[in-house]
């Protein structure tokens, strides 16, 4: 089984603009949600992503804490760039 994130709604959780530290709420198609940390400079980077325990993990199935989204964050990063979310979100 082969498990691909396909972001459809991102919303601001929180953040530091003088730090340029950004959190996000990220939801996917299948339900899953993460909570996902940026760096905005030098330029925007994904630093950490984390599911939401709501849903189960649609990799491992767990319901509790598990790193398999991690191995999405560059895939993620790709889509909240194509979905242009940080600049929807945050303003250029
Ligand atoms: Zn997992």
């Amino acid at each position: 089984m082969s498990y691909r994130p396909n972001v459809v709604n991102v919303t601001k959780a929180g953040s530091n603009e003088n730090d340029g530290l950004y959190e996000f709420i990220v939801k996917m198609a299948d339900g899953t949600a993460c909570r996902v940390f940026y760096h905005r400079f030098p330029k925007w980077r994904l630093s950490n992503v984390s599911r939401l325990q709501k849903t189960p993990c649609p990799v491992c199935r767990k319901d509790f804490i598990c790193q398999c989204m991690d191995k999405f964050s560059a895939d993620i990063h790709r889509q909240m760039e194509e979905g242009q979310w940080l600049d929807n979100l945050v303003g250029k």
